[in-house]
């Protein structure tokens, strides 16, 4: 069996420390806003390069937060990208915006900046950019469009902790960016969790406000906020995880440049590497001749017990759910790059053996 991410093997090789960090939180029982997570806000930050960090219940409220901190409102327009995790355009719909959506590059599936201007209006008041399977998007190009436009920029970081261009890391080219810490993402913990960077203490100390109920002090409620707090559990976790997380994107690297290497012959198209960003790899994705059919690629793989997954199937602008006024919306890149996306298993345990195995199973698939 080779699954999309191995969790288990990863929790053997750092069991030891886990385990004794979890129970010094059981001891201590303080669960909520302790040592462990103020510890990990100050310790992401510096990783991160940003002046703050500011944790929070998950990657989606993470987007939430940004919204309500930047005061966008009913009516305004946001403009992101179709081709990603509901997640991203839900924040939007949550605070009463309109997710506007742009068509993706279809080298690096992130939005194409080129396309922008023809969607900003009065109306637009931020951009925001996927890293989409942690591959930087264009940041320079994007900061150019907001500086002129005077947008606001929020990045979706869910998938790429650690990911940089030249040596900035994603998530303090924007006003603020916004992570998930999901169990099966790069720097995940054992349930839900997300964080918000910035380098603005005025928008780091609204932040603090909004998942914490609106209070700074006790019972003193200066706006309507929420309830969305990191446990002192999953920032114990990522406390360790963060020490390993450059170990874990450089492997992920590696098994990458793997994959690549050894379907160099196939006809499937493999990730675009432009070396101006450096990518996470928080997925492998390839895009399969148009011709084959993707269903008994999977099925093939799944004989051999590989696991494979398409993300994302339906972009966002054909979704019931942000079926809105564009409903005749065509955004020809995110449709055809969802219809011949295919995720292979990526997790940094990854042994040489399981990628020469995906890669010669996926070789009969595309040759048979
Ligand atoms: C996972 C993800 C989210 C949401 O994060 P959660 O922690 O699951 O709420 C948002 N955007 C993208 C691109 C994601 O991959």
């Amino acid at each position: 069996m080779i699954p999309m991410v191995d969790l288990k093997t990863q929790y053997k090789l750092l069991q030891t420390e886990i385990d004794a960090a979890l129970a010094s939180v059981l001891t201590k029982c303080r669960f909520i806003l302790g040592p462990n997570v103020e510890s990990f806000e100050s310790e992401a930050a510096a990783h991160l390069g940003a002046e703050y960090a500011i944790s929070c219940a998950s990657g989606t409220d993470a987007l939430h937060i940004a919204l309500r901190a930047l005061d966008i409102k009913p009516g305004d327009e946001i403009i992101t990208t179709a081709f990603t995790f509901a997640a991203t355009a839900e924040a939007i719909s949550y605070v009463g915006a309109k997710p506007v959506f742009v068509d993706i590059d279809p080298k690096t599936f992130n939005i194409d900046p080129a396309l922008i201007p023809a969607a900003v209006t009065a109306k637009t008041k931020a951009l925001l950019p996927v890293h989409l399977f942690g591959q930087p998007a264009n940041m320079p190009a994007l900061q150019e469009l907001a500086e002129k436009h005077s947008l606001h920029i929020i990045e979706d970081c869910a998938q790429s902790f650690g990911a940089s261009i030249q040596n900035r890391m994603t998530g303090t080219f924007g006003d603020l960016g916004c992570f998930s810490f999901f169990p099966s993402k790069n720097l995940g913990c054992f349930g839900d969790g997300g964080m918000l960077s910035t380098n603005s203490e005025q928008l780091a100390q609204r932040i603090k406000l909004y998942r914490n109920h609106g209070s700074e002090e006790q019972y003193h409620h200066t706006v309507v906020g929420y309830n969305s707090r990191l446990d002192e559990i999953q920032a114990a976790v990522l406390r360790i995880k963060l020490k390993h997380i450059e170990r874990f994107n450089e492997q992920r690297r590696h098994i990458a440049e793997k994959y690549t290497e050894l379907l160099a012959e196939t006809p499937v198209k493999t990730p675009h590497t432009d070396n101006i960003g450096k990518h996470v790899y928080h997925q492998y994705t390839v895009l399969l001749p148009k011709e084959l059919q993707r269903a008994k690629v999977i099925e093939y793989l799944q004989t051999d017990g590989i696991a494979s997954a398409i993300y994302y199937p339906i972009p966002l602008h054909q979704q019931q759910a942000f079926a809105t006024t564009d409903a005749e919306q065509q955004l020809p890149v995110s449709e055809e790059t969802a219809q011949r996306c295919l995720s292979l298993p990526i997790f940094p345990e990854m042994t040489d053996a399981q990628i020469n195995q995906v890669c010669e199973r996926l070789t009969q698939a595309l040759t048979r």
